[in-house]
């Protein structure tokens, strides 16, 4: 069995476990200010979950607080900006924002959760110059490769800006993370492996698996509550993770195997709130079948 686990990767990298430290910029998205659409993506609930705005050095108090009973004073953090698009909005509020953020010593990188049609030339440059300072992380919400899936869920660009996007950030010397969902309405396990194998030759660093959850107040619930929509066993989702894992090459960093719902909203697969269990499963499902990472691509498949 062998995958190329984030906290391992990290641990060889800077001697130390290194934590995340959730933060907010604020930021809206396009998806949902009317620009693009209103409603935003099918399954988003547009709580931006976890990390609450505000003044950054609070919000990196109260990160810290948040991590504090397991992180010891040697730990190391990642300043992470996850909720909604961090690079929609003016350059010189981000600027201050990113800057604040990768200031103290024991923080050894910025990661940054957009869009690929939202790093027009002004945020590129803003982001290069953070990475002369800390390495910078750029995350991708592609999802999935498969166009109509891409409608379904009302995503609102195209594959070829994800390849323009990821070919730029690269090129400018920074790390690439991409988000799969797995699950999507009218995917099957063939089409979730084509996916991650194509986010695995596209040029990306590292990769997040989220199962497609279901949260009260979205439009994925009215179609789920309509039986429009049916949820992933977990079963069901460690067997399509599995054939993502080995259809990625053994270079590419795998951040999540599972994503971190928000429980109180959380209506269905109910076991994909009791994440010890789910990844306790997935760990032994991978040594029962002796998952390999990238093993798919050495046959040729
Ligand atoms: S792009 Fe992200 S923040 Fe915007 S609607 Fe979709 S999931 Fe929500």
């Amino acid at each position: 069995m062998y995958w190329n686990g984030l906290s391992d990767h990290l641990k060889a990298q800077y001697g130390a476990k290194v934590y995340k430290l959730a933060l907010s910029s604020g930021c809206t998205c396009p998806n949902r200010d009317g620009t693009l659409g209103s409603r935003g993506c099918i399954f988003c609930d547009g709580s931006g979950a976890f990390a609450q705005a505000g003044d950054i050095r609070g919000q990196m108090a109260a990160a810290r607080a948040r991590v504090s009973a397991k992180a010891g004073k040697d730990a190391l953090y990642i300043a992470y900006f996850q909720s909604f698009t961090n690079t929609y909005g003016a350059i010189p509020r981000l600027r201050e924002l990113y800057f604040a953020a990768m200031e103290p010593e024991d923080v050894v990188a910025v990661s940054v959760a957009t869009r690929p049609d939202c790093l027009g030339a002004e945020v590129m440059e803003l982001l290069m110059e953070l990475n002369r300072h800390k390495p910078v992380w750029v995350e991708l919400g592609l999802q999935t490769i498969h166009p109509a899936t891409a409608a379904y869920i009302r995503r609102g660009y195209g594959l070829a800006v994800y390849d323009a996007a990821v070919a730029r950030l690269k090129a400018a010397g920074m790390q690439v993370v991409v988000h799969q969902i797995l699950g999507l309405p009218g995917e099957d396990r063939r089409m979730m492996a084509q996916t991650a194998r194509y986010i695995g030759s596209s040029g990306a660093d590292g990769i997040k698996f989220h199962l497609l959850h279901v949260l009260r107040g979205t439009d994925l619930a009215e179609k789920w509550q309509a039986g429009e929509v049916e949820v992933l066993s977990l079963e069901a989702y460690i067997a399509a993770l599995e054939d993502c894992v080995r259809s990625l090459p053994r270079s590419v960093v795998i951040h999540r195997l599972t994503g971190d719902g928000a429980k109180r909203d959380l209506l269905s697969p109910l076991w994909s709130g009791d994440k010890k269990r789910v990844l306790g499963a997935i760990h032994a499902a991978f040594l029962r079948d002796d998952v390999e990472q990238g093993s798919a691509l050495r046959k040729g498949h």
